[in-house]
C-alpha cells in the first residue's frame, strides 16, 4: 500500500513508497481505510529536517497526524463498518508519569510520549491504518468533507479548556477574545471562541486572500497591523503565530485578570530587546496569567468533535483551500500564499 514517508533529520528525504507494509494488528483492532490528512506547520518542520522521530529500528516516519478514516473493521464492536473514525495522535509515555496514567497525555512530564507521524509512531498517511478503540474517535457522517480538522480542533478545545479552568480561580465574566493568526489554529480558536457567545477579535497581517472574509463569516472582527495598536485589552488572548514580537505585545495588552495562552511554536534563535521589568510588573499588578498549551486528549477529542457537528459546515469546508491527490503528493507539502489547510486525499 501507499505512505507518505520522510527521514528524519534529512531534509527533502519526503517519497511516496509504493510497497509499505500493512498495518500490523499489534497498531490496535481497529482496521481503517484512510480517506484524507491534514497537513500542517509540524510536517513542514519535519520535511525540513528539524523535527521528527523514526519509529525505533527503523529510518523512516510515515508522516500525518490530522487523520480522517473510514472504518473497514472493528471486531471490537465500538464503531461500525462505514463509520468515520480519527485517530488520536498521542500516546502515553511507559512509565507512565501521573499525567500520562490517568489518561492527561498532553500533559505528559517526562517527556516520554509519541506521536503517531511525529515523533516514534508511523503516521496516518497511508491507504490503512489501524488504531485501538481507546484512541478513535468516531465522527458524525456529515463531516466527511472535514472531518480531517478534528486534531487542530481538539488541539483549540484544549486551550479553551485550559482556559475556562484557569479563568475559575475567581469570579471571571469574559467578554473579549482576541486571536492572532487567522490559520487553521486561528480560525478554530475564534470558532470556539463564537461557539461561548464571546466577542471576537482575529489579528493577522494578511489583507488579501481568503482570511478577512472567513473571520467576518464568524461574525467576529478582523484586524492587521501592531497587536499595541487595538484599541481594547482582551479578557482572553490565543496566541498562535509564534512570531516572537506579537508574543511579547499580547502579553503586554492583556486586561486585567486576563489569560493569555500560547498555541504557536517558534523556532527560535532571535532575540528582542525587551523590558521584561515593566512586563512583570504588569502581569502582577493586573493578577493575569501567561501559559503554554499542546496537544490534547481524548476528553478535548470528544469536545471537537461536538463542536465541529455545531459549526457552518460550509465555514468549515472553506477553511480547505486545497485537496490534493495523493499521487501528486509533493505539490501538496509545497506552499502556496493563500494556503490555510492543505489536504491530501487517499479516498473518497
Ligand atoms: C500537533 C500536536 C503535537 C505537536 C508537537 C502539533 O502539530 O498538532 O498534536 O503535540 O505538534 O509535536
Amino acid at each position: 500500500m501507499r505512505a507518505v514517508t520522510v527521514t528524519p533529520g534529512v531534509a527533502d528525504s519526503l517519497r511516496l513508497v509504493e510497497d509499505h507494509p500493512e498495518p500490523s494488528p499489534e497498531e490496535g483492532s481497529i482496521l481503517v481505510e484512510a480517506l484524507s490528512v491534514g497537513i500542517c506547520g509540524t510536517d513542514h518542520e519535519i520535511i525540513a529536517g528539524e523535527y521528527g522521530e523514526a519509529p525505533p529500528g527503523t529510518d523512516r516516519l510515515v508522516l500525518g497526524h490530522e487523520s480522517l478514516g473510514r472504518v473497514l473493521e472493528d471486531p471490537t464492536g465500538t464503531l461500525q463498518p462505514g463509520d468515520l473514525v480519527a485517530g488520536i495522535v498521542r500516546r502515553p509515555d511507559p512509565v507512565p508519569c501521573p499525567n500520562c496514567a490517568v489518561g492527561e497525555w498532553d500533559m505528559c512530564r517526562n517527556g516520554q510520549f509519541t506521536e503517531h507521524g511525529i515523533k516514534a509512531l508511523p503516521g496516518f498517511a497511508r491507504d490503512r491504518w489501524r488504531v485501538q478503540p481507546r484512541f478513535a474517535v468516531g465522527l458524525d457522517r456529515a463531516l466527511a468533507p472535514v472531518g480531517m480538522l478534528l486534531e487542530p480542533t481538539s488541539v483549540v478545545a484544549k486551550a479553551w479548556d485550559h482556559i475556562e479552568r484557569i479563568g475559575a480561580r475567581a469570579e471571571w465574566q469574559p467578554q473579549t477574545v482576541l486571536v492572532t493568526g487567522a490559520g487553521p489554529i486561528g480560525l478554530l480558536a475564534a470558532l470556539l471562541a463564537t461557539q461561548r457567545g464571546l466577542a471576537v477579535h482575529v489579528l493577522d497581517r494578511s489583507t488579501t486572500g481568503p482570511k478577512p472574509e472567513l473571520v467576518r463569516a464568524l461574525g467576529a472582527t478582523y484586524h492587521t497591523g501592531p497587536v499595541s495598536e487595538l484599541d481594547f485589552a482582551p479578557d482572553v488572548v490565543l496566541e498562535c503565530t509564534g512570531a516572537p514580537v506579537v508574543v511579547l505585545d499580547v502579553m503586554c495588552q492583556a486586561g486585567p485578570t486576563g489569560i493569555v495562552c500560547l498555541t504557536g511554536v517558534s523556532s527560535g534563535g532571535r532575540t528582542i530587546d525587551f523590558d521584561a521589568g515593566a512586563l512583570n510588573r504588569a502581569l502582577v499588578l493586573e493578577n493575569n496569567v501567561v501559559f503554554g498549551s499542546v496537544n490534547a486528549n481524548r476528553r478535548h477529542w470528544d469536545m471537537a468533535a461536538e463542536a465541529l457537528t455545531r459549526a457552518d459546515q460550509s465555514w468549515l469546508s472553506s477553511l480547505v483551500t486545497r485537496r490534493v491527490p495523493v499521487e501528486a503528493y509533493a505539490e501538496a507539502y509545497t506552499s502556496e500564499p493563500d494556503d490555510i489547510k492543505v489536504v491530501l486525499e487517499f479516498a473518497s
